[in-house]
């Protein structure tokens, strides 16, 4: 047989979703497991926004739509980035799509030629790293620090800048650290991309889950800034939609037309009963929003306080998204039931057989001295698997 895609033989599973797919097969074969690893909000999607997809469905017509989205949700996208971002945009500059993750990999595909260069700041989603990839960019990975609450700043961006380098992913707040930048952080990121001539590729699919910082989207900052970044949000987390797949990207006409002709051929219109529920989840109540936010605020705030009483490890307060990165570094080294702990993924491996609990090792993020801890379960869930993290740090 003649060799498959060497590309795409490289390509790595994403790690986030197999470990999370494993928690729940655990919990299905009847082990009473603590999943920290899923980021997907535990809430059901508000009920408005359910009760307007069977409606659609009773009706009819869930035929194809546009290859880019239905016109009536483009204009609530348009109006949804003037009233919370102060961005303008048409609805040609809108292209809806199967997920953020698919927006971000449409993004890509539509910048990227062989042997750019893409910096991603690191901590960074899983997902990043292999969809650069996937475009024949090369990602570069700039780290951010501890002590900096995980934010890479201008001047570390700046070393990082060849002439190859075509593109900068911001993902604030980010997964898996929480961090959220500050306007002026974001200044001085725009004035280096506008500098060096790079697109922006923005993931603000957290905005809505912050906690007492400010959301400032980076293309709003400036009219030179508008023009090269890609703004990138979803419907997943804000209105716990993860399984519906409805993410979207806002950019110059000239990028929505690359990516919509892509997407009409790998995938035609992202699913038409979503796209419907989409509208209303938009232009509708908001007010399922804040409920979630608050009840987010209240688990982190209970997770930072509980996990900084652990004297064995450490982590760093996060202001948005719903995951907390946690210092494990000091199991390094250490033999544990036999097994030689050389970075995040045995401390993983061994939390899920002697301590129950499922979490994310850090090297899916680019930090292998970190596990991430999920918040996205109940406060019941999240006050049984610390107390299980507790003894397995009092244990070893
Ligand atoms: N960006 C980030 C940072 C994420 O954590 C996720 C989570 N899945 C996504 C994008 C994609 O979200 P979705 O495809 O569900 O819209
Ligand atoms: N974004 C979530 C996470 O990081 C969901 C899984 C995924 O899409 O990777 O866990």
């Amino acid at each position: 047989m003649k060799p498959l895609s060497v590309k795409n033989m490289g390509i790595e599973e994403s790690m986030t979703l197999a470990i999370t797919a494993k928690a729940k097969q655990l919990k299905e074969s009847g082990v009473n497991i603590v999943s920290f690893g899923a980021g997907e909000p535990d809430f059901n999607t508000p009920k408005t926004i359910r009760d307007c997809a069977i409606a659609r469905i009773e009706k009819g017509g869930i035929g194809y739509t546009e290859a880019s989205g239905l016109l009536e949700l483009k204009k609530a996208v348009c109006n949804k980035l003037k009233t919370d971002n102060g961005l303008n945009y048409t609805t040609k500059q809108i292209v809806v799509s199967s997920g953020a993750k698919h927006s971000l990999f449409n993004a890509l595909q539509a910048i990227c030629n062989p042997g750019d260069e893409v910096i991603i700041p690191s901590p960074y989603w899983v997902s990043y790293y292999e969809l650069t990839k996937m475009a024949d960019a090369e990602p570069i990975l700039v780290q951010a620090e501890a002590s900096n609450l995980f934010k890479v700043t201008a001047e570390q961006l700046e070393k990082a800048v060849t002439p190859k380098t075509k593109a900068l992913l911001i993902n604030s707040p980010n997964n898996p650290t929480g961090a959220v930048y500050s306007k002026e952080e974001l200044m001085a990121i725009g004035e280096l991309a506008n500098k060096h001539d790079l697109y922006i590729i923005s993931d603000e699919i957290y905005e809505k889950l912050i906690y007492g910082e400010t959301h400032i989207s980076i293309a709003s900052l400036s009219d030179a800034l508008y023009e090269r970044t890609i703004v990138v949000n979803g419907l997943s987390k804000a209105y716990a939609m993860t399984g519906w797949r409805i993410g979207y990207t806002a950019s110059s006409e000239t990028i929505a037309k690359i990516m919509s002709n892509i997407q009409s051929h790998a995938t035609s219109n992202p699913n038409t009963i979503a796209q419907y529920a989409g509208i209303e989840a938009l232009n509708g109540d908001q007010t399922a929003i804040e409920d979630m936010r608050l009840a987010f605020e209240a688990r982190k705030d209970y997770m930072v306080k509980t996990l900084h009483a652990m004297p064995q490890i450490s982590c760093v307060e996060p202001k948005g998204a719903f995951y907390v990165m946690v210092d494990v570094s000091a199991f390094f080294g250490k033999t544990i039931e036999g097994v030689e702990v050389k970075g995040s993924m045995e401390v993983a491996a061994l939390l899920i057989d002697y301590a129950n609990i499922a979490v994310i090792p850090g090297i899916a993020f680019g930090v292998d001295d970190y596990i991430r801890l999920s918040y996205a379960t109940s406060m019941e869930n999240i006050e049984e698997g610390l107390s299980r993290l507790n003894k397995f740090c009092e244990t070893y």
